[in-house]
């Protein structure tokens, strides 16, 4: 049995004749995947909810070993948010067995990715998978916000009118945001539209304001940062010059190390975010502050203003 299958059924066990502290019931209970819906359901629902945060900051959301509070939380969550498209590892990953291990209702857990278009990765052997990281731009930022906004409404109606306004005032920050974006990324000049970072993370962020992808691997796993990624990756930049290339916040920095030290090009001072959020007292605290700050980083790295 894998240690955390055991720790499960130990906490099952404990959770059953002990008595333990099972939140406020006043309050919805809310299980969310990682940091960033867990920002936006603690922003949307308030003083009507209370989350419990699965992946914690600095960590990938796509592998994760859950903690006994995390298999009672969600066992007795009203509500579990998740992302979706293969974010927590999809159909064979962490979720999908805590999921089948508490058998929590299914109609309390909700992908919020599923507001989304998707897009998708695919592998040299022509396998496609969807690309997880949608919430990298404000456009899908919006869709997400409804979507965990309308879910609140349906599951605590009591309360809708408290969801609709908090919901409202973010989205005006959201749109806001994006006219940020829509500005500041149409002026980076045309040679210099090379979005190069460790994972195939902004995928979504690239095609909606056409820069170029360049990454050293599709999905952050423990086969990243191969000699032959990075042989490639030194290739790619070569070919197109970017004048910095980004490192993650929650990413190995040896293997861009390495490209950047055999292509001469340097990687921007600070990390760019990808999919987690920091917590309090960091910079990135929000997930409307880590959109600002990768907009600000990346407009800094590609026009050198
Ligand atoms: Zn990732």
């Amino acid at each position: 049995m894998k240690k955390w299958l055991m720790l499960i059924a130990v906490t099952l066990i404990l959770a059953g004749c002990a008595e333990v502290d099972t939140g406020d019931k006043n309050k919805l209970q809310i299980a969310s995947s990682f940091t960033m819906i867990t920002d936006i359901a603690e922003a949307i629902g308030g003083e009507h909810v209370e989350v419990h945060n699965l992946v914690p900051s600095g960590m990938d959301p796509h592998e994760y070993e859950p903690k006994p509070i995390d298999v009672r939380k969600v066992s007795e969550s009203d509500i579990v948010f998740a992302f979706g498209l293969n974010l927590e590892g999809g159909t064979h990953g962490w979720l999908a067995k805590l999921m089948r291990s508490v058998e929590l209702d299914e109609s309390k857990f909700h992908e919020v990715g599923k507001a989304v278009e998707p897009m998708y990765i695919e592998e040299a052997s022509g396998a496609k998978e969807p690309n997880p990281h949608a919430f990298t731009t404000p456009s899908n930022g919006i869709l997400m916000v409804e979507a965990i906004r309308d879910t609140l409404i349906i599951e605590d109606p009591a309360h809708a009118e408290v969801y609709l306004k908090n919901a409202e005032e973010y989205l005006e920050e959201l749109r806001g945001i994006k006219v940020d974006y829509d500005e500041k990324l149409a002026q980076i000049k045309p040679e210099n539209r090379i979005l190069m970072t460790s994972e195939f993370a902004f995928q979504y962020l690239t095609a909606e304001y056409d820069l170029k992808d360049g990454y050293l691997f599709s999905i952050d796993t423990e086969e990243s940062g191969t000699p032959e990624q990075i042989k490639n990756a030194v290739d790619f930049i070569n070919e197109n010059k970017p004048p910095v290339i980004f490192v993650e916040s929650n990413v190995d920095r040896r293997p861009m190390q390495t490209v950047s030290e055999e292509t001469g090009v340097p990687i921007f001072e600070r990390p760019i975010y990808s999919d987690e959020i920091g917590g309090a007292g960091d910079e990135v605290d929000s997930y409307l502050h880590y959109l600002e700050y990768n907009l600000d980083i990346i407009y800094e790295g590609l026009t050198g203003k």
